[in-house]
C-alpha cells in the first residue's frame, strides 16, 4: 500500500481543529485512492467539532450542507469539506440522510459509510484507522459493505449501484455477500432519484472498466435503472455484420471508445432502438431497419428520465442518430456529413463509427476501417483546404442578399441554405458575385 501524504492545506486544517482540542482525519476516498497510489480528486474532512465550532476556527467557510454537518473551509481558492462525525438515520430520496446525529465517536461515524474501502481515515497523529479491515479489501481487490450488506442496501440503495462504480473505477469484485444482497434488493433503486442515479451511472460509464456495466446487468440493477440495456442484452444479432448480441456489442464498443461522458453515453445508447424493430428474413437473418431513428428517441427519454442537461442531451442525441451513417467517401461526401453532424460533433462521430466497427464481426473489420480511415484523410483535407460547408464560410450573409432585394424571412434563409449545399458540393461556386446572381434566380424562380 502507498504512503499517505496529506496535502499541505489539509495539514492546517487538521492541525487548526487539534489545537483547538478537537479531533480532525481526512476520510473515505482521499484514504482509499492515497493508499492505492492514485491522486485523489478531493480530501474530505470529518471531525470530533460541531459545525459551529468548525466555522468559527476559520474565516472563511460555506455552509454546504450544515444540517448534515458539512462545513466548506475555503483555503485560498480550494475548498475543503469538513463534516462532524455523525451517524445517519435513513436515507430519502434526496442525496442526504433524513436524519442525522452527531457522535464524537470517529468509529461511529466510520460504520455509517457504505464500503470497507472508504471507511478509512488518517491523520498525521495517530496514523490510519482502519476498523473494517478496508486495506485487506484494498489488497483483495474486493468491494465489501460496512456491516450487514442487506441492512446497508435498506438504508440507502443508491449504495448498490455505487458498489458496481467503485468495482468500475478500481476493477474490483463484488463480494459475494454483498453480490447476493443486490440481487436481492436492486428493486429499491426504483426509489432513489434521477439525479443521484445519474451520477453513479455517468461514473461507471467513463471509468477505465466500462464493461462492468455487465455486473449491475447481473445483478438486477439496470432491470431497474434501466429496462433498455436489459432488452438488448436479451436480443441477439443473426446478421453477418455481427457475433454478439446488441448488448454484448454494446459492452465492448464502450470499451473501444474515450472514457469520454458525451462518448460512453453514445455508445451505450446507440442501438438502443434495436430490440424494436428487429425482424428476422427468411433465410433466417435478423435486420434492424432504422433503428437509428429509433436509437435516438430512447436516447431522448431516457437522458431526461434520468435528468441530464440539454447540452448532453442534444449531443448525445445527434451522435446516436448519425452513428451509422456513412457518407460518399468523396469531399464532396464528408463535407455534406460535417454541415450535417456539425463541425464540433464530427470528429466524436468518427470515434463513434471506430468504436462500433471494433466490436462487429471480425471478418468485416478489416473493410470497414479502410472505409473509416479514408473518411477521416478526406475530413482532414476538407479542414485544411477551409472548403466550405458552414453557413458561416459562405462568400455571401443574409444581408448580402437583403441588399440585393430579397426580403428577410424563412426564405431568405431557404435561399442561403441552398446556396450552401451548391457550394458544398462545388466549391468553385463559393463566389460572392456569382452567388448573389443564383440567389436572385432562385428568389424569382
Ligand atoms: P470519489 O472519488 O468518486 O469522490 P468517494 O469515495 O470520495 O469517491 P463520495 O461520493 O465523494 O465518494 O463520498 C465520500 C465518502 O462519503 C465515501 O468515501 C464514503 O465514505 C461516504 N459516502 C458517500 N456516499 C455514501 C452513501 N450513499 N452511503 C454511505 N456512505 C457514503
Ligand atoms: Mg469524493
Amino acid at each position: 500500500m502507498g504512503v499517505i501524504q496529506i496535502p499541505e492545506k489539509v495539514h492546517r486544517i487538521i492541525g487548526t481543529l487539534a489545537a483547538a482540542g478537537h479531533e480532525a482525519y481526512a476520510v473515505g476516498g482521499c484514504v482509499r485512492d492515497a493508499l492505492l497510489g492514485r491522486k485523489p480528486a478531493d480530501w474530505d474532512i470529518t471531525t470530533s467539532a460541531s459545525p459551529m465550532e468548525v466555522k468559527m476556527l476559520f474565516p472563511r467557510t460555506i455552509d454546504t450542507g450544515i444540517h448534515h454537518g458539512t462545513v466548506t473551509v475555503m483555503i485560498g481558492r480550494d475548498g475543503f469539506e469538513v463534516t462532524t462525525y455523525r451517524v445517519d438515520g435513513e436515507y430519502e430520496d434526496c442525496r442526504h440522510p433524513k436524519e442525522v446525529q452527531f457522535t464524537k465517536s470517529l468509529i461511529e461515524d466510520l460504520k455509517r459509510r457504505d464500503f470497507t474501502i472508504n471507511a478509512m481515515a488518517y491523520n498525521e497523529e495517530h496514523g490510519l484507522v482502519d476498523e473494517f479491515d478496508g486495506v485487506g479489501d484494498l489488497r483483495r481487490g474486493i468491494i465489501r459493505c460496512v456491516g450487514n450488506a442487506g441492512e446497508r442496501f435498506t438504508e440507502d440503495a443508491l449504495r448498490m449501484l455505487r458498489a458496481v462504480r467503485f468495482s468500475a473505477q478500481l476493477d474490483f469484485t463484488l463480494e459475494e455477500h454483498t453480490k447476493a444482497a443486490i440481487g436481492e434488493l436492486c428493486g429499491r433503486l426504483q426509489k432513489v432519484s434521477a439525479e443521484r442515479i445519474q451520477a453513479e451511472l455517468v461514473k461507471l460509464l467513463v471509468s477505465s472498466h466500462p464493461e462492468r456495466i455487465r455486473d449491475a446487468w447481473e445483478t438486477g440493477i439496470t432491470r431497474i435503472i434501466l429496462p433498455e440495456f436489459d432488452a438488448c442484452m436479451a436480443c441477439g444479432q443473426d446478421n453477418p455484420h455481427h457475433i454478439y448480441s446488441v448488448g454484448e456489442h454494446t459492452i465492448h464498443a464502450l470499451q473501444e471508445i474515450d472514457a469520454d461522458k458525451v462518448l460512453r453515453l453514445t455508445v451505450l445508447l446507440h442501438d438502443f432502438g434495436k430490440p424494436a424493430v428487429k425482424t428476422t428474413d427468411e433465410r433466417g437473418t435478423d435486420h434492424f431497419h432504422s433503428h437509428q431513428a429509433v436509437s435516438q428517441d430512447l436516447a431522448e427519454a431516457i437522458l431526461k428520465r434520468l435528468k441530464f442537461d440539454n447540452d448532453t442531451i442534444r449531443q448525445v442525441k445527434k451522435l446516436t442518430y448519425y452513428h451509422d451513417y456513412h457518407p460518399a467517401l468523396t469531399c464532396a461526401g464528408v463535407r455534406k456529413a460535417m454541415h450535417r453532424i456539425g463541425e464540433e460533433l464530427f470528429p466524436l462521430y468518427l470515434k463513434v463509427q471506430r468504436a462500433d466497427i471494433l466490436a462487429q464481426n471480425p471478418v468485416t473489420q478489416e473493410r470497414k476501417l479502410a472505409d473509416l480511415a479514408e473518411m477521416e484523410r478526406l475530413y482532414k483535407k476538407v479542414l485544411k483546404e477551409q472548403s466550405c460547408f458552414t453557413l458561416k464560410q459562405l462568400a455571401v450573409t443574409g444581408h448580402d442578399l437583403m441588399d440585393a432585394g430579397i426580403p428577410a424571412g424563412p426564405e431568405l434563409g431557404n435561399i442561403l441554405n441552398h446556396l450552401l449545399e451548391a457550394v458544398i458540393e462545388d466549391p468553385q461556386k463559393n463566389e460572392r458575385e456569382r452567388l448573389i446572381e443564383q440567389a436572385l434566380e432562385f428568389y424569382k424562380g
